[in-house]
């Protein structure tokens, strides 16, 4: 089965924190960015020795070797490999004599992530000769694998301070009649019911230790992987080989955010198996804040020659609330476009041996940006304001990973939930399949057959029917998730093969 991480935000109390235990943290997690500075900075100097390159999917990636990292930086006690390794060239054990072995490896995994990261985005833009890697921030935060930190729930009236505490080994050495020994920090959390009901959903992997300056406080950030078990057909004790199949195809569009339309084995759309996601509301309010937005905006442009300090002048301060504002908003009401769109497919579910197909568009955004560079009477400096009213405010990559999330979890099999890429889905006849015309912005018109719908339930049809002509391609074996990259087998789907009218 796949696995989903996720990662949990949790508050210390740190109002509550004493100033010994305050010290200890501020201490611990700026060691640890001193050593992955060090990490990051020899990775550099030995590029030669320690990277290697892996092709996937046609793209070249570079990966850091860890092993080869190791030899470099750390001696060993134990015999591995035949030899003791007693002399490195870049002795890090020397450096920072009180971290233990673990550490060091906890520190190592986060500057390869660092490394990885920013060199496969450098690459991607084309890099300039003689470009150096942006500097670690100095973010104050510490990674901690699971066998360094116990979490504790306590009964109600034991402990006034905290109910839900976390026990993280200390890392700096308390000497105790010349022995070295480890305390355990505990750090009281803020932990709602909410988060103890994710917690329990999985496993906790590890966790991080994180300062927010600007708030003035820590926060810990936990890894947790959840392996999905519950089968949704099983839960409702209902035998999907037994239903009628149907394949549910989604379009995500730009003026309504999201069209479907089921295709059932009677080969025809009656009005019960269409859904419209509308969000009206939704609509409304991202159309006041955008007006207010360019207003501001505007009005802050003429003023540019003139206002010198950007922080301290009201307006700016006033358009980044806005702003921020503006991305929450849409943060909630994504998740509430999809939490209605899981709804209609549950009830699908009830009733059908149900495939839910996504259209994946590709470049969207720099499809249009091109088209409107290439008009010519308007200028290029204002491409980016006819853009941004076309394009969706909600990124697509985001929706539909999110949406495959909530499938996954709730217990529908990864097999069920696809996404296709979309190609000329929208110009073409959900009838015949031959190009269209569009008489009025939203309507597609066949001047071969005279049909006429609407344009996004078209465009859900055709991704529908795509997937139903993937069943028969000859000499095919799998099917591949276009999002993920994932095969699945034709075997899976060999009861689908009876909606095949809809291809005739
Ligand atoms: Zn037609």
């Amino acid at each position: 089965m796949e696995k989903i991480v996720r990662t949990l935000r949790v508050r210390v109390k740190t109002e509550k924190l004493t100033k010994f235990k305050k010290d200890r943290m501020r201490k611990i997690t700026g060691r640890d960015t001193r050593i992955i500075e060090e990490y990051v900075k020899i990775i550099r100097k030995e590029e030669e020795k320690v990277i290697r390159k892996i092709s996937k999917q046609g793209e070249i990636r570079l990966k850091v070797h860890k092993g080869k990292l190791d030899e470099l930086t750390l001696t060993t006690t134990k015999k591995t490999n035949k030899k003791k390794r007693t002399v490195v060239p870049y002795d890090l054990k020397k450096k920072f004599p009180n971290c233990s072995h673990d550490e060091f490896q906890e520190c190592r995994d986060v500057a390869v992530q660092l490394y990885e990261q920013g060199y496969n985005k450098k690459k991607n833009r084309k890099r300039k000769k003689g470009y150096i890697l942006p500097p670690v921030k100095r973010t104050r935060k510490q990674l901690i694998n699971k066998n360094r930190f116990i979490i504790e729930h306590l009964p109600k009236g034991k402990n006034t301070l905290s109910r839900c505490w976390v026990g993280i080994r200390d890392s700096l050495d308390t000497q105790k009649r010349k022995k070295r020994t480890h305390r355990r920090l505990w750090i009281p959390l803020e932990m709602s019911e909410y988060h103890q009901k994710e917690i329990r959903k999985g496993q906790v992997k590890s966790l991080e230790l994180k300062y927010n300056s600007q708030k003035n406080s820590w926060w810990v950030n936990f890894q947790i992987t959840i392996i999905p078990q519950a089968d949704l057909y099983k839960k409702k004790k209902v035998d999907p080989s037994l239903l009628p199949p149907a394949v549910l195809g989604i379009d995500l569009g730009e003026k309504i955010p999201g069209a479907g339309v089921l295709l059932t084995s009677t080969g025809k759309i009656s009005p019960n198996h269409i859904f419209f996601w509308k969000m009206k509301e939704w609509k409304k309010r991202k159309y006041i804040y955008q007006q207010k937005i360019r207003r501001l905006q505007r009005k802050l442009a003429k003023k540019k020659n003139t206002c010198k300090d950007k922080r301290s002048n009201k307006g700016y301060q006033t358009l980044k609330k806005l702003r921020k504002r503006y991305q929450t908003l849409s943060h909630a009401y994504l998740y509430a476009f999809i939490n209605e769109l899981w709804k209609d497919i549950v009830e699908l579910t009830q009733d059908y041996n149900l495939v839910v197909v996504v259209g994946y568009p590709k470049g969207v955004h720099s499809k249009l940006r091109k088209k409107v560079m290439n008009q010519d009477y308007r200028p290029q400096n204002s491409s980016t304001r006819f853009t941004r009213k076309k394009v969706h405010p909600w990124n697509y990559y985001q929706i539909v990973t999110l949406l495959r999330r909530m499938c996954l979890l709730n217990g529908l099999e990864p097999e069920r939930i696809l996404t296709l890429q979309e190609y000329l889905t929208s110009s073409l006849c959900s009838k015949c399949g031959r190009k269209t015309i569009r008489p009025v912005r939203g309507l597609v018109y066949c001047s071969h057959c005279h049909y006429t719908l609407h344009s996004d339930l078209t465009c859900a049809i055709n991704i529908g029917k795509l997937f139903l002509r993937f069943l028969f391609r000859p000499r095919a074996s799998t099917l591949v998730d276009y999002l993920t990259g994932q095969h699945f087998s034709l075997t899976f789907y060999t009861s689908f093969r009876g909606l095949n009218q809809w291809l005739k």
